[in-house]
């Protein structure tokens, strides 16, 4: 895993220290062990999860500088990409929010403590902490939770003017982005730019938005009310 790592970050251009990649590595080692008794990934192999998980996080650092910058993960599931970015940029404030308890349980009490890594940990639904963390973060970042339309109205909420909005997408981002520009310029948003990087053999983009205005208060409605009616 540790070499496919390397040879990735090479490939972004992005220089880590021996002592981060051997971090980083050993927890994309830790998501397949715990795998083996509890559904965190599809992904088994070692290099794969190398590609797909571990540098597609890492990706992000290409995007935006996240030095300093408080960071919440949507649905970050076993920690994509929130924990990778954490341990390669140690100054980021992360907060990391799944519905899952049982994943959020595994991160906060195992994971992240064996890798003397911090974070905040919110454990329930997006929608549901809209209230009390509004627009709270410099970032929000959020990979494989929801089409982007229904995922602009979970995460653009958190997002304080000024801040940034990071959806991780594959193949369809250029046909869920024209789906979404109504959302996006609903919530306080403005689609800034894409970019594109080519992971495990395919083209993954990084769609930035950028918080220009204020989310309405109406918003996020209920998840059974934004999926009857996406915006
Ligand atoms: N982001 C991770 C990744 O890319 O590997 C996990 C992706 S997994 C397919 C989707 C995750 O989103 C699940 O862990 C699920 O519990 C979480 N999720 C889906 N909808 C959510 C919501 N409304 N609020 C919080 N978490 C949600």
């Amino acid at each position: 895993m540790k070499e496919t790592l390397s040879a990735g970050l090479q490939r972004l251009g992005l220089e880590l220290s021996a002592p981060q990649i051997e971090q980083i590595a050993a927890f994309g080692e830790a998501v397949l062990e715990k795998n083996k008794v509890m559904n965190l990934t599809a992904i088994t192999d070692p290099k794969q999860a190398a590609e797909l998980h571990l540098l597609d996080s890492l990706t992000l650092l290409k995007v935006l500088p996240l030095a300093g910058k408080s960071l919440l993960d949507v649905g970050t599931g076993a920690g994509f990409p929130g924990v990778p970015l954490k341990l390669a940029e140690p100054s980021l404030r992360l907060t990391l929010l799944d519905s899952l308890q049982k994943r959020m349980r595994w991160l906060e009490t195992e994971a992240l403590p064996a890798l003397g890594a911090e974070a905040r940990f919110l454990s329930g639904r997006a929608e549901d902490f809209a209230r009390e963390q509004r627009e709270r973060f410099d970032v929000v970042s959020s990979r494989a939770v929801a089409r982007l339309n229904l995922l602009c109205e979970l995460c653009l909420p958190f997002v304080h003017r000024g801040g940034y909005f990071l959806a991780m997408k594959g193949v369809l981002a250029k046909e869920e982005l024209h789906e979404a520009a109504n959302a996006i310029r609903l919530l306080g948003g403005s689609y800034e730019r894409s970019e594109e990087f080519e992971i495990g053999g395919a083209v993954h983009s990084v769609i930035v938005i950028h918080k220009t205005g204020k989310t309405p208060e109406q918003y996020p409605r209920s998840w059974a009310r934004m999926k009857q009616k996406p915006l």
